[in-house]
């Protein structure tokens, strides 16, 4: 499902450099992607997504090469076929939850907005317990409702690939859990992939893998 080979990246600025021989990931497979802070873990998600692109390599998802691909390609690319869940969300706060939920629906021309996504959206706002907030603003949410509907958004287009950074860094330990088996649940359906960047040791054994950034501070691969 992500295939990355003989990558290197360079911001423009600063001299982070991210070098990877080879990552593969396979349809279905959950994993998670541990280390320290600045080691490239949000970097690795960004190139994967299409939103950075390697300066040498290439990054496949499924059996397209996204760095081959033009922006506006990428664009429709990353909101029709990979659930990102931000690690500061992205929500908008001029947009109550429910429209934060549907924006993919109305930013992209390649997902319609039907009354059966308007139900799927529904659901999974139930399946997240939070119905009773769908009229509130982001600004007006906890740290933890905030990831959900985070969650939510990055669902409902039924993504193959889903790419999450610390998605349950800020919830209770008992909520934590929860929303990472809804989360797997959903992606059940689809046998969708899980690329996911956690701090939280508690949580690796619910993983099939785990990729350990901390190498690469030391030049090496993961
Ligand atoms: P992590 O998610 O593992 O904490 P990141 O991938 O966010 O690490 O960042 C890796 C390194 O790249 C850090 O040293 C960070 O400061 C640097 N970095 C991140 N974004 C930029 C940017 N836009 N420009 C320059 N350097 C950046
Ligand atoms: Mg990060």
């Amino acid at each position: 499902m992500i295939r990355l080979s003989d990558i290197s990246f360079r911001y423009p600025s600063g001299n982070f450099q991210l070098g990877i021989q080879e990552l593969l990931v396979t349809a279905g497979e959950k994993v998670a992607v541990i280390g320290p802070s600045g080691s490239g873990k949000t970097t690795l998600l960004n190139l994967v997504a299409g939103i950075l692109t390697p300066e040498k390599g290439s990054v496949s998802v499924g059996d397209v090469e996204i760095n081959a691909q033009s922006d506006t390609f990428r664009r429709d690319f990353r909101i029709t076929k990979i659930g990102f869940i931000f690690q500061d969300f992205g929500l908008l706060d001029y947009l109550d939850v429910q429209d934060n939920i549907l924006h993919p629906y109305r930013i992209s021309g390649a997902l319609q907005l039907t009354s059966d996504v308007r139900n799927r959206a529904k659901e999974l706002a139930v399946q997240m317990g939070i119905t009773d907030k769908l009229r509130r603003h982001p600004s007006e949410l906890s740290q933890g409702e905030r990831q959900r509907v985070a969650i939510c958004r990055a669902m409902l287009p039924g993504p193959k690939l889903i790419l999450a950074d610390e998605a349950t860094g800020n919830l209770d330990p008992k909520n934590k859990v929860r929303i990472l088996e809804l989360l797997f649940e959903n992606m059940a359906h689809h046998n969708a992939t899980l690329l996911a960047v956690t701090h939280d040791q508690e949580l690796l054994p619910h993983f099939d893998r785990v990729v350990d950034f901390s190498g690469f501070l030391r030049g090496e691969n993961p």
